[in-house]
């Protein structure tokens, strides 16, 4: 076992960051030495050279679908050098919750050994301000179904790829992070048993529980929902010893029945402070007293529940983990104390080559010429060291796993620099987009107009539980429909100010413009029975999916279908905007 040192994790992430420069030429050098034999990198010509200057030139910016068929070669079984000079030995399946369909993608052991620097890097700097004590993590973690390719090869989700690597329990040991619950509960074939039984473990432990984690805060809300309505079970498990009939799994059963023994004074305890809370203000420091903070992502897509969050966690402070995807780690949140809004990474140079795509928003003149699909105007791409402060980026990522170039889809802003590696705030996802003619809507618009209007909901102390979007260009013209859930019932006249209140807060010139000629129709806010978005859950986990690597698809297209059905045949309610009549 490694002894970890936090002062020598920080040195090392200080030098590195020092000579970001050098790292980089570094990184790419041995990427394209490593796997130079490819037949991906042979027929671009570069011959051997390994420089930046080079390699910009002869390789071209990528997307997933430009490498799919590569990509479907290697699960398929071919094992020639096709996209890496080693062959792949497991595939990643991305959630596809953007588009509807998952992306397959290659996963490498330079993929875990990053995980674990990013993970290493992250811990040490959290720990230096929230040292924590030996002892366990209530971590809200799942493996997802694994099958084979073709070729043979297991494809799961990257996080269960994670999760099954010898390295990642050594870390998770190395980093006093071990999961509360067995290997059996974080396996197991039922995402909702295993949910209760991470609950029950985590009680179980109450005592030594240093920290509540899950990759995404989704998850983390999630659970505390479903806690708040299994808390007397779980008491009752804990009473008496026995677990309850709903877990049905005989894996789990019997890891679980291993650590659970009667013991009334703790269920007693659970039981009071349970009856004692205010609509669960502060359960998680209450029921874990020795919890020194919430740890999972909060930035992006997951900010719309911070405020649920928040509520759940009290007086604990929230802590926005790192920046990464499927395709490969970006950064690490090394100002673990700045809350969660105001999170940014920073990238590390020697876990892959980076490279920034300049992104300004067009005028409006650029913007009726403008194709839908461009949200920005972009620039040639430029190097790690070469970002500018205040600027908006796309980034494109070259790593060990074969990815060349291939542009992540991601919006990011650079907020500073840490020496010379830049920090990160991540924007948004360039995909993920309203648009109906030259308008044109990010998620983050999305989520700006439904914190604007759900304000409106606040004064009633109703909450939007989840929300969602859809383009409807069947109707003529075509118009936004939002779709929300919320935790109670509003009156008509609420949700009409809400919707017209949407409406006017998409603040993009080329949606309000349409909207003042109707070149797209009055907005709709259609209101979701309690639970469609568990239904949605549940579909995605049906394909494949896992519970802690969830994000709600904010804009649903046509082709997802099957979602579009959940959301349409849910709808108990729907007003149209009135705030652009004349
Ligand atoms: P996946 O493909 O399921 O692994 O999801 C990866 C995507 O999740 C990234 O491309 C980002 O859009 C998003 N993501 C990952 N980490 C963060 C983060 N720290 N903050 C915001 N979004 C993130």
């Amino acid at each position: 076992m490694t002894v970890f040192s936090i002062e020598s994790v920080i040195d090392e992430f200080e030098t590195t960051t020092k000579n970001a420069g050098h790292h980089q030429r570094e990184t790419l050098r041995q990427i394209l030495e490593q796997n130079g034999k490819a037949e991906y990198l042979q027929s671009l010509g570069l011959g051997g050279r390994t420089d930046p200057e080079s390699y910009k030139a002869c390789v071209p910016l990528v997307t997933h679908s430009d490498l799919e068929p590569y990509i479907q070669r290697i699960a398929d079984g071919d094992s020639s050098p096709i996209l890496t000079g080693k062959p792949i030995p497991a595939i990643s399946l991305s959630s596809g919750t953007t588009q509807g369909k998952r992306k397959y993608l290659p996963f490498t052991e330079e993929l875990v050994q990053s995980t674990m620097q990013i993970y290493r890097t992250s811990f040490a700097f959290r720990n230096r301000e929230y040292p924590i004590g030996d002892g366990k993590a209530l971590q809200f973690i799942y493996g997802s179904k694994q099958f084979k390719t073709k070729g043979g090869l297991t494809a799961t989700t990257a996080t269960t790829n994670v999760y099954m690597s010898e390295q990642f329990k050594c870390t998770m040991k190395d980093i006093q992070s071990q999961c509360a619950s067995p290997d059996e509960v974080i396996f197991g074939p039922d995402y909702q048993q295993s949910l209760y039984c991470h609950l029950l473990c985590g009680l179980i432990y109450s005592d030594e529980v240093q920290f509540i984690f899950s990759t995404f805060a989704h998850s983390l809300v999630h659970s505390f929902r479903i806690f708040e309505k299994v808390w007397e079970e779980i008491c009752t498990d804990i009473r008496v010893g026995v677990l309850s009939s709903r877990i049905t799994v005989p894996s789990i059963r019997e890891a679980v029945s291993k650590i659970l023994v009667p013991n009334p004074s703790l269920a007693d305890s659970i039981y009071n402070k349970c009856v004692g809370l205010s609509n669960w203000y502060g359960v998680i420091p209450a029921l874990w007293p020795n919890a020194k903070y919430v740890y999972g992502i909060m930035t992006g897509s997951m900010e719309p529940y911070l405020k649920t969050l928040r509520h759940y966690a009290g007086n604990l402070p929230l802590m926005s983990a790192d920046y990464g995807s499927s395709e490969g780690w970006i950064g690490a949140n090394v100002n673990p104390s700045l809350p969660p809004e105001l999170a940014t990474f920073v990238v590390l140079p020697n876990i892959g080559y980076f490279e920034f795509i300049p992104l300004e928003k067009p005028q409006m003149q650029e913007l009726e010429i403008s194709p839908s699909s461009i949200h920005y105007v972009e620039a040639e791409p430029i190097g790690l060291t070469d970002v500018e402060v205040g600027k908006e980026y796309e980034v494109v990522i070259s790593n060990f796993a074969g990815l060349y170039r291939y542009r992540l889809g991601d919006v990011v802003k650079v907020t500073g620099f840490h020496n010379c590696a830049p920090e990160l705030q991540f924007i948004c996802r360039r995909s993920l987009m309203l648009s109906i003619n030259i308008d044109k809507n990010t998620e983050k618009d999305l989520q700006l107009s439904v914190e604007e209007a759900a304000k409106l909901l606040a004064e009633e102390k109703i909450q939007v539980v989840d929300f969602t979007s859809h383009a409807d260009t069947l109707t003529d013209p075509g118009h936004y429909v939002i779709f929300w859930e919320l935790s109670s019932d509003s009156s008509d006249e609420i949700l009409q100010s809400c919707c017209n209140c949407l409406d006017l807060s998409f603040a993009d010139a080329g949606y309000v413009s349409s909207r003042k000629v109707s070149a797209i129709g009055p907005l709709e806010l259609r209101i979701v029975r309690k639970g469609t978005f568990n239904m949605i859950l549940d579909h995605y986990v049906g394909l494949g999916g896992v519970l802690s690597q969830f994000k709600v698809p904010r804009c649903i297209s046509q082709s997802n279908n099957k979602v579009l059905q959940i959301l349409c045949k849910n709808v108990t309610s729907c007003y149209f905007s009135t705030a652009y009549e004349k």
